[in-house]
């Protein structure tokens, strides 16, 4: 699938990347009756009860988002807003086509006022309507949106708006909408990027999955390529340096004194740029399939070595943990993984592809080997299921460092970990003979929850902070403890400040974050008080 580059007008600034939650109004059924005495008191009870609604939220808001709640419930509060509703009832039509009939010609009128200011209000006209005809047929219509998604849509209501939860990330793309609206304030005031007046969003077949936003420059793109996106996250961290905050080169400490190592999550050489290494206690992932996807081929084992020498440079010392090619799933590699394979995220990815194409896999830890005689390097495999996949890789590491030996070949034979980012890793921890586990918590919420990580639709499920995912967690560090080996976590979660007291408290020490999450993680951790 194409990416899709759409312009549009910057309504809130920052830079956002998520999967994407299409909104699309809710349609209520109403029974009504044929009285239109009754219909009129349906109506009249219906916007009391919106009003006192609104009225009720105020109270638990300040500043511009009770501003704008009181804009509404002035709104309710003039009788020249229902007056054309109750006459039309009283020709016979129902409450909820009447309120319906008369808010849209009110909409309408709003959409095309000369001044922008007016066409800006029209959104909170619509959420008003919305609101009423929900206290007409007892059903919610404010959509849900998923914390941390990327919402495109027509237009959205301020309802809609504070009904997520934006301390997640996300943004908002819009079709229509106005920077002065009530919505883009509010996004403002939350930090949520926005862009409006992107056009139609209309796509052949499939809705996207994900988007990037950039609030700053006004556009949006929707399923992006691989490079796009490293580009995009790249300058994400940029900007995030720019509000650099002094305590990221302090070493990360918990209210009590307990020391928790954080290291970064890279996918290229460049993404250190500008970095100065004693922010971090060394790198946790380095996501090798991206240096695959950028090269035209598959990169051969001098330029791999390269690649790899690079990162071990700039952490002069420290701990730097390469994960082999992670191809499949969500990141597919033409000319290596499986074209139209029905379920990609069950099929032949992580370690299963490389075992399956050793002849690529033995370049790659050739590299490795190579590499490991300039720092101290880590290898990781990604996507284990059963201890035989370890004993495999193992023996094909112990086989290149031999036979690189043999031909002189300065190297070393680095520590070989895995990821524990499927259940029954999680689960049987303890029976695999790795050197460190590094808890992969995208994939492993992803399978324990059955929730993909790229559904916009199921990522209310797709929760770290499951008991489940938790449990799971919990009992690898448990099995690192026994088998006296380090445990660490590399997926989103290290970075979400709300998991940091409970990912701790598992036992966790090492966490694993993009180079843009160091200074939030940090002061988090600061806050922990066990
Ligand atoms: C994970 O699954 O949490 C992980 C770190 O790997 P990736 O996101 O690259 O699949
Ligand atoms: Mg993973």
């Amino acid at each position: 699938m194409a990416e899709i580059h759409l312009i549009g007008r910057a309504a809130s600034p920052g830079l956002a990347i998520g999967p994407v939650t299409m909104l699309t109004a809710a349609v209520a059924r109403r029974t009504a009756s044929d009285d239109p005495a009754q219909e009129a008191a349906a109506l009249r009870a219906a916007i009391e009860g919106a009003r006192a609604e609104i009225a009720e939220q105020i109270k638990t808001n300040q500043g511009e988002v009770a501003d704008i709640l009181e804009f509404q419930v002035a709104m309710l509060e003039d009788d020249a807003l229902a007056d054309p509703a109750y006459g039309v009832i009283s020709e016979g039509i129902a409450a909820d086509h009447a309120w319906r009939l008369a808010l849209d010609v009110e909409i309408a009128g709003y959409r095309a006022a000369e001044d922008e200011y007016f066409r800006a209000r029209a959104a909170d006209i619509v959420d008003i309507r919305d609101r009423v005809l929900a206290h007409l047929s007892g059903v919610d219509t404010v959509a849900r949106i998923a914390g941390g998604s990327i919402v495109a849509a027509d237009d959205i209501t301020p309802s809609a708006f504070l009904a997520a939860d934006w301390s997640r990330g996300g943004a908002i793309a819009l079709a229509a909408g106005s920077p002065s609206s009530h919505v883009a304030m509010l996004a403002r005031a939350r930090g949520a990027p926005m862009v409006v007046g992107l056009g139609p969003l209309s796509w052949n077949g499939q809705p996207p999955a994900l988007a990037l936003v950039d609030g700053d420059a006004g556009t949006v793109i929707f399923d992006p390529e691989p490079e796009t996106r490293r580009l995009f996250e790249h300058r994400m961290v940029n900007a995030a340096q720019a509000a650099v905050d002094a305590g990221r080169l302090e070493s990360a400490r918990t209210a009590d004194g307990q020391r928790i190592a954080v290291l970064l999550n890279i996918a290229a050489p460049e993404d250190l740029a500008g970095l100065d290494p004693a922010i971090c206690d060394g790198i946790g992932l380095v996501r090798t399939e991206f240096l695959f996807e950028a090269s035209q081929g598959l990169p051969d084992e001098d330029a791999q070595y390269a690649v790899y020498r690079r990162i071990l440079d700039w952490a002069e010392g420290r701990p730097v943990t390469i994960r082999t090619l992670d191809a499949g799933g969500d990141k597919p590699i033409a000319g290596l993984t499986i074209d139209n394979e029905r379920n990609p995220f069950l099929g032949l990815r992580g370690i299963r592809l490389s075992l399956a194409r050793p002849e690529v896999f033995r370049g790659q830890l050739r590299a490795l080997c190579r590499a490991a005689v300039h720092g101290a390097l880590k290898v990781m495999l990604p996507m284990i299921a059963v201890p035989s996949e370890l004993d495999r890789a193992s023996a094909l590491l112990d086989a290149e460092f031999t036979s690189l030996r043999a031909e002189g070949i300065a190297c070393a034979r680095p520590p070989l970990g895995i990821m524990v980012e499927i259940p029954a890793a999680a689960l049987l921890a303890e029976a695999f003979g790795a050197a460190f586990y590094s808890i992969g918590s995208n994939d492993l919420t992803q399978y324990t929850m059955a929730a993909a990580r790229d559904i916009g639709a199921v990522a209310d499920l797709n929760d770290t902070g499951n008991p489940a995912v938790l449990a799971l967690i919990s009992q690898t560090v448990d099995a690192g403890r026994k088998r006296g080996v380090e445990v660490s976590l590399c997926g989103d979660a290290a970075a979400d400040t709300r998991l940091t007291t409970t990912l701790i408290a598992t036992g966790l020490t090492t966490l694993s974050v993009a180079p843009i999450a160091v200074a939030r993680l940090k002061a988090a951790i600061a806050k922990v008080r066990s």
